[in-house]
Order: C-alpha cells, then structure tokens, then sequence
C-alpha cells in the first residue's frame, strides 16, 4: 500500500531501538488485513521521551509501543492508564484518544499468558513459578500479571535485591506467597516450581549462562528471542523440560496492540510469520 495524505501512522519508541522485529510485525499486519497504515521505529533517548510522546500525539498519529529503557517513565506522561497497566506499573502501549488524551495499556501481561497457553498449554492459577530478573522492567510486569491470574507462590529471583522489595509488597497485597532469592538461591528452590520464566538479559549474548539447571518436570519460558535458544533453554531441552523461547510473547503483545490501535482483530498468522522472517534475518 502506497503512503499517501490518508497514510496512518504509528510506532516504537525505544533506546535502542534499531533491532526491533515489531516493525517488520506489524507493517505485515496492515498489510495482509489491507490498512493504509504504517509502522516506524524511533530511537528516542530517555531526556526527549516526553517530548517525542506529545509531539507524535500533536501529530496524529494513532499511538505508539515503548521498550526499554521507556516503560515506566511514560507513565509520567499518561493521561489515563488502564487496569492492567496500573497494576502492572508499567505502559508499553500508546493511544491517542479523544482530544489528544493519551491513553496508557500495557499488553506484555497479556502476551506472556497466551505465550504459555500456545506453547505449553499452561495456565497460571495454583501455579508455583519462579521469575529470573524480577528487578527489571519485563520481570516486574510478568511476576504482577502472575499474581493477577492467582498464581499460588512467586519466587522471586534477581542480581540486585533491593530492585524486587517493592514488588514484592505489590505482590503479597494480592494474597500471593512472595519469597525473594538471588539468582544463586534460585537454584535451591528449583524442586519446588512448575514454571520458571528467564527475565533477565542473560542470554541475550552467546555463552551468557545463568546459575540454574532446570530438569525433566519444568516448564521453562524465556523472554529473549534472539538467539532463539539461549543457554538456559538448551540445558533445560537437554534435561528433558518443556521450553519456549519469547518470540510468542511478543507476538502476543504485538497483537493486542495492534487491535488497541485498529479495533479489528489482529491477522495473527501475517504477524508471526513475519516476526519469524525478521528474527531469522537478524541471526543469520
Ligand atoms: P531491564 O529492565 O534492563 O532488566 C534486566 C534484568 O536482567 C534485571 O533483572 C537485571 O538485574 C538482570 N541482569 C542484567 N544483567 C545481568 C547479569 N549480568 N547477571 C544477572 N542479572 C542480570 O530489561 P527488561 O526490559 O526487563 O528486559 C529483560 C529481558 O526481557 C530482555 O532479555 C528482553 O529481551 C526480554 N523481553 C522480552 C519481551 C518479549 O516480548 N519477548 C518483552 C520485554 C522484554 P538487576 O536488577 O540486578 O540489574
């Protein structure tokens, strides 16, 4: 679809942000549903956030989507959040309502359950589930989305232990069993969950490890996807335990963003098979 006067516009906003596959998602989105539409990546240091939000606003543009470094400082910015973001204390997507009102969603929650449900056919409720890297921006939206769906215990493992404790208070306000671990500790407790999720960046670079050696009765979901299988899942497959990597959870999000913006739903199939084509390219 040529862009034109009619051309509709949104985006990412993220530092950095040039390796992003949800350009390549979402342009083959509109394209296969047949929308005059765009997506851009931006890369848009952390002092200019604000700045670059209102004036994409001021521009008519429809919304945007936020990665690192950029998910909770635009709260900030918002003008009305919804359940799951304030909940989630963190907004990864944008839309412009009426007179300019920029409203806050955050679909990453969203995109980790249905990840799990389509890889593992696993739902949260009554679950054991430990979250590697707690502390950061993913891992404190999934372990409140964990909480949210009635998980039975959360543990919660990080580098840096004073990056979890007010998550945690978070969490146990939800009547969730809360025990707090560095990643060291994680290993011990390994006997006692069903589900552990890698949150971390470790594993983003080849020959990164992490001090855990899931086995045969785990379910094992990492959010990095690329490389599509980082050390973690390697051992873990080679132990016997049910693994995916991230690049459902992100379809997911994508998804639920691009219904957010558009109001229809979202062609699925278009989506992963061009997120598969990017991540594929990225690697090779
Ligand atoms: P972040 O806010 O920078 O958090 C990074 C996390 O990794 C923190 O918990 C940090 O611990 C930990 N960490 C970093 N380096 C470490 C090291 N050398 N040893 C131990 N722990 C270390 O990043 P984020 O936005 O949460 O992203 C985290 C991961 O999630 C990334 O791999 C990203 O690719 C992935 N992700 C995937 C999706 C998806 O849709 N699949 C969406 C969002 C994010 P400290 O607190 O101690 O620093």
């Amino acid at each position: 679809m040529p862009i034109d006067g009619k051309t509709r516009i949104v985006g990412v906003l993220g530092d950095p942000v040039a390796h992003s596959a949800s350009p390549a998602m979402h342009n083959a989105a509109f394209a296969a549903a047949g929308l005059n539409w765009v997506y851009l990546a931006c890369h848009v240091p952390p002092e200019r956030l604000a700045g670059a939000i209102r004036g994409a606003r001021d521009l008519g543009w429809v919304g945007l989507n936020l990665t690192v470094p950029h998910k909770v400082a635009a709260l900030e910015v918002v003008e009305q959040l919804d359940d799951e973001a304030k909940q989630l204390g963190a907004v990864n997507t944008l839309r412009f309502g009426e007179n300019g009102r920029i409203e806050g969603h955050n679909t990453d929650g969203y995109g980790l359950v249905k990840a799990l449900e389509e890889e593992f056919g696993l739902t949260l409720a009554g679950r054991q589930v430990l979250i590697l890297g707690a502390g950061g921006g993913a891992g404190r939206a999934l372990a409140m989305k964990c909480a949210l769906e009635g998980v039975d215990s959360l543990y919660l493992a990080n580098r840096t232990r004073e990056r979890v404790e007010e998550l945690a208070t978070r969490v146990r306000a939800t009547g969730t069993k809360v025990e707090l671990l560095s990643l060291v500790e994680a290993a011990s407790v390994l006997d006692k969950v069903e589900l552990i999720i890698n949150a971390t960046s470790v594993g983003l670079q080849l020959g990164d490890t992490l001090p855990v050696m899931p086995g045969r009765g785990h379910y094992v979901y990492d959010t990095i996807y690329n490389p599509p299988e980082t050390a973690l899942l390697r051992a873990a497959r080679q132990a016997g335990a049910r693994v995916a990597n991230g690049l459902s959870m992100l379809l997911h999000q994508g998804a639920r963003a691009w219904e957010i913006w558009t109001g229809q739903p979202a062609p699925i199939s278009a989506m992963r098979a061009a997120l598969r084509q990017a991540v594929a390219g990225m690697s090779g």
